[in-house]
């Protein structure tokens, strides 16, 4: 009888640690580290066509450019 109640035992323990164990999704890697930067953007004057930093450009009507000149001279 003893043997019994401890094969139930260990069927419910086993039974619980499965039941557990299975709706987790196996650990997912962080795919890369959150602060990393990314590649900078280059963009192309609209007026002379030089590559540019995205963060640099100036942002016109028609299009972006290198500097405020070219903006000027591009759209006025
Ligand atoms: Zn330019």
């Amino acid at each position: 009888m003893k043997a019994l109640l401890l094969l139930v035992v260990i069927l419910a323990g086993v039974w619980l640690w499965r039941s557990r164990a299975a709706p987790l999704a196996p650990p997912t890697k962080p795919s890369s580290p959150p602060e990393a930067k990314p590649p900078q953007e280059m963009v192309m004057c609209a007026h002379c066509g030089m590559h540019i930093p995205g963060n640099e450009v100036v942002t016109g009507k028609q299009g972006v450019y290198c500097s405020q000149d070219h903006l000027h001279q591009s759209e006025t």
